[in-house]
């Protein structure tokens, strides 16, 4: 354990001192599991050392509490060590609240002398919490924070303790009050420091993206999307960061941190105007001319003020037919659902241009939503895919959705279709358009165009 732990220090301190060796969001859950792994580390040594210091002082009942915290951290390290972070978390969130508030009550007595010192652990515990939270988001852990807060505040100003407390000896508190002092104060750096390097890597994530804006580090890569007779019919535009030092990042790393960090809208205008220059070369050359391209919207670009009216202007300007792009919504923006939302998309499905809904039955999935927007198709998502071919239940779930679609008069595409068998089947099922591996990987626009024959070929 103390070799794993030494490596894990090695590890913030290098990711710390050499910058160039970031990657984003592992590295905050790295921090993270390390801060935890440290906690409890000290925890266990601290109480290990307790245990053995009761065990020659015959104080059995304490021993016993020392070995079942022991025993309760330990398996809380390893779930860690599993990737279970967030109940490994909780788990030792729990020791640290519970083991002082027992101190606390039948221990650790005030005297005049000695203060009380066992709750100085709660804020450790809460400080972790507050870092799991904002990383894994729960009820229990909201919980277990305020938990610690109030007896941490309730045991600072108070002597409380209960009537059949059995206060441990001065000669012990003297001691023991030092060393617990001291590791509850290492504890709390500990999480501290962990929660500036998120705050750190958050802000040069930050710069970082919007370094890639003005650096022109982002590319679309565009996969074909074809129909039931497997003819090209358009293609999705899917946003590449392409990051000098680290190359390719992966669109979980950063999409999702770029929507907290507020620069979707600025990401998403570059995205819509590539895609209309790329949509009026297309409209110069016979093989391309009909093809429709969809780019992806997240919900802050959609809901900024004339949104829609640039989106028309940009057609506009690059005399493009609207119906050849096709804006990807996915269910967040649909659950916003309100006015000023319905009109936008009324405005653009006016103007010609078509609403995709992306993703469709992962989230709320509200057929409530089919009936009042304008979607001209659904995108169902590729979680179903072989979910419908290995599973009874999950293929008459799709079957039933596609059905409502065609019968809407929608167009109803399936991706992530990878074998010619998922294929037939949402073919057979009635799916009229298709993406995926099957048929190409999102790659540059130039190998795009070199694939174009092999398509053609098709037809
Ligand atoms: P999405 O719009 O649902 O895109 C489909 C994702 O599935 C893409 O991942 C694509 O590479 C992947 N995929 C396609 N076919 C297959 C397949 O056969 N098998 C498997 N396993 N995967 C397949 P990607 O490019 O990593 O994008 C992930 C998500 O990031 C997208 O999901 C979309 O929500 C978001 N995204 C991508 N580009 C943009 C963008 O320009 N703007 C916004 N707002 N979001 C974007
Ligand atoms: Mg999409
Ligand atoms: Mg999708």
């Amino acid at each position: 354990m103390a070799k794993y732990f030494t490596v894990d220090l090695v590890m913030v301190a290098s990711s710390y001192f050499k910058k160039q060796k970031k990657n984003y969001h592992p590295v905050k859950d790295q921090q993270l599991t390390i801060a935890a792994k440290a906690n409890i580390f000290i925890c266990l040594i601290f109480c290990l050392f307790w245990t053995i210091y009761f065990a020659f002082a015959q104080m059995w009942l304490i021993v016993y509490m020392d070995v079942f915290f022991t025993l309760v951290s330990l398996f809380s390290l390893f779930l860690i060590y599993k990737r279970r972070i967030s109940a490994g978390i909780l788990l030792s969130q729990f020791v640290l609240l519970v083991f002082p508030v027992i101190f606390c009550l039948f221990l650790d007595v005030a005297t005049i002398d000695r203060p009380r010192v066992a709750h100085l652990f709660l804020p450790a515990g809460a400080i972790l919490g507050y870092l799991n939270y904002r990383r894994d988001p729960s009820f229990l852990q909201v919980v277990l924070i305020l938990l610690s807060i109030a007896c941490f505040i309730f045991f600072s100003g108070s002597s409380f303790t209960i009537d059949s407390a059995i206060p441990l000896s001065e000669n012990i508190r003297d001691h023991g009050g030092w060393i617990a002092t001291c590791v509850a104060t290492l504890m709390i750096c500990i999480s501290i420091y962990t929660m500036q390097l998120e705050i750190q890597i958050e802000n040069s994530m930050v710069q970082d993206l919007r370094l890639a804006l003005s650096k022109k580090q982002f590319e679309l890569f565009f996969q074909p999307q074809i129909n039931s007779s497997e003819t090209l019919i358009g293609a999705e535009a899917l946003l590449r960061w392409h990051h000098p030092d680290l190359g390719y990042i992966p669109t979980k790393d950063f999409i999702p941190a770029a929507e907290t960090f507020g620069l979707m809208p600025e990401i998403g205008e570059w995205v819509l105007v590539q895609a209309c220059k790329v949509l009026q070369d297309w409209n110069k050359q016979e093989e391309t001319k009909d093809l429709t391209l969809s780019i992806n919207i997240s919900a802050d670009h959609f809901m900024q003020p004339n949104f829609e009216q640039t989106v028309i202007d940009l057609l506009q300007r690059y005399d493009i037919n609207p119906s050849r792009l096709i804006l990807e919504i996915t269910e967040t923006i649909a659950l916003i659902n309100c006015v000023s939302m319905i009109e936008k998309m009324n405005f653009l499905s006016k103007h010609g241009v078509q609403l995709s809904l992306d993703d469709f039955g992962t989230g709320y999935s509200s057929l409530s939503y089919l009936q009042k927007m304008p979607i001209s198709q659904i995108k169902i998502d590729r979680s179903f895919v072989q979910a419908a071919l290995d599973d009874k239940r999950s293929n008459k779930l799709v079957t039933g959705i596609i059905k409502i679609g065609l019968d809407l008069n929608l167009r109803v595409l399936v991706e992530g279709i990878e074998t010619p068998e998922q294929f037939n089947a949402f073919k057979n099922n009635g799916c009229t358009e298709f993406q995926g591996y099957l048929w190409g990987c999102p790659m540059p626009l130039i190998d795009f165009i070199k694939q174009l024959p092999h398509f053609n070929k098709k037809v």
